[in-house]
């Protein structure tokens, strides 16, 4: 074997993706780029803020700006600017030796868990979820276990419950959620700190909460709750990515909460891990970022989409849930066959994601980071593949 044998699984299910990516790519270029509706990608589209552009161009334009190596951390600077954004946004007192700047959320992700995860220990992660843990997991070594969510994808307590093992060190929830659009409530928070109360003490080992946020502020008319005050023993994974559609730039950020048990530890191995993986975050972008925090895109755009997203594919006969948050609408097939029913619509030119991709066949993953236009013309064609189901 030319390749290391674990690294075999992970090229066959990436070479999954680029299949699609090129089939897309093929298609478009077949019948024109307008022709082709292209919703698998949760790529950002609507422009950052102008004052974001602004701050980077007055770093560029002036000379004391560093482009070299500093604290493989991140500046001093800029997480305390991220500590104050804290203070405001979470009501929480993060100092900033508890925050590692990260090469985006991802980076952020494979830090706290090489961190934290013991060879072969468990993340118990809620299904469906993002595909890219499958690659955190790894690079930790760990296993991914999951605990279904109900069918409005809501926590299933129970079910989480039945999956903490004595080898569970982490439980990672994302919300607002992809694939689902769902955002917890304050009260689903508190009930899965108690939980994760109890299984800590009940298997004498202290079970840690990572709750990843990058689409925290693409939220409607919901609050997003602070995990701090739902559980001390809690790490923010988070992002600029889309909040500020900077996904290509690379930057993000963890922090520990100081009542973690081992905070400091946990700080300092994750920046360890940093340095191993990326040395550090992006210099003009740590730098960038910290002159607009709180600052977000235009997220009206994303709620008009969703809106008329929904509006279309009710009245085509579609079921879902309506997304709280985040960009993505997560509705079932009408028949079984989650891949086939996404071969029917690719027939229409349109592309998906088959729900199986997130661990919940029978569904299918739309993102609505997409022009207004993609939403209005392919709706006739999301109808179409409903009637061609329908009829078998
Ligand atoms: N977590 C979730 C739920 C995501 O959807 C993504 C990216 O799509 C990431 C993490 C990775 O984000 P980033 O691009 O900031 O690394």
């Amino acid at each position: 074997m030319p390749i290391a044998e674990r690294m075999v699984n992970m090229v066959e299910g990436s070479s999954m993706i680029r299949k699609m990516f090129e089939e897309g790519a093929r298609l478009k270029a077949k019948y024109g780029n307008d022709k082709v509706f292209d919703f698998s990608l949760g790529n950002p589209d609507v422009p950052p803020p102008p004052e974001f552009k602004k701050a980077l161009a007055a770093l560029i334009e002036d000379p004391s700006t560093s482009h070299g190596y500093m604290p493989n951390q991140g500046y001093p600077q800029v997480r305390q600017s991220v500590s104050e954004f804290l203070r405001r946004e979470y009501e929480a007192e993060i100092p900033p030796e508890l925050i590692v700047m990260t090469v985006g959320a991802a980076g952020a992700l494979n830090d706290s868990l090489t961190a934290l995860m013991n060879p072969g220990e468990e993340i118990l992660v809620p299904s469906p979820y993002f595909v890219g843990y499958n690659q955190y997991a790894f690079t930790a070594n760990a296993v991914i276990r999951t605990a279904e969510t109900d069918e409005s994808f809501r926590l299933d307590f129970g079910a989480l419950e039945e999956q903490i093992t004595d080898k569970t060190r982490v439980v990672l929830i994302n919300s607002p959620n992809n694939p689902t659009g769902v955002v917890y409530t304050a009260d689903e928070l508190k009930r899965l700190g108690d939980l994760l109360e109890q299984a800590s003490r009940k298997h004498g080992k202290r079970i840690y909460l990572i709750s990843d946020e990058p689409y925290r502020k693409i939220a409607y008319d919901v609050d997003v709750p602070s995990v701090f005050q739902a559980y001390p023993h809690s790490l923010l994974v988070t992002s600029f990515s889309k909040e500020l559609s900077l996904a290509g730039e690379r930057i993000g950020y963890l922090a520990v909460s100081p009542q973690a048990e081992d905070a400091s530890l946990i700080a300092a191995a994750a920046s360890v891990a940093n340095t191993m993986f990326y040395v550090n975050a992006p210099s003009l972008f740590q730098l960038a970022v910290s002159r607009v925090m709180g600052l977000t895109v235009d997220v009206s755009i994303y709620r008009k989409r969703r809106d008329t997203l929904c509006e279309g594919l009710r009245s085509a006969g579609y079921e879902f849930v309506v997304p709280e948050g985040a960009f993505y609408l997560f509705p079932r097939t009408p028949i079984e066959d989650d891949a086939a029913f996404c071969q029917l619509l690719m027939d229409e030119l349109i592309l998906v994601v088959p729900g199986r991709g997130f661990g919940r066949a029978g569904y299918f993953r739309i993102s609505y980071a997409v022009p207004d236009q993609a939403i209005s013309g392919s709706m006739e064609g999301f109808a179409r593949a409903m009637d061609k189901a329908k009829k078998g």
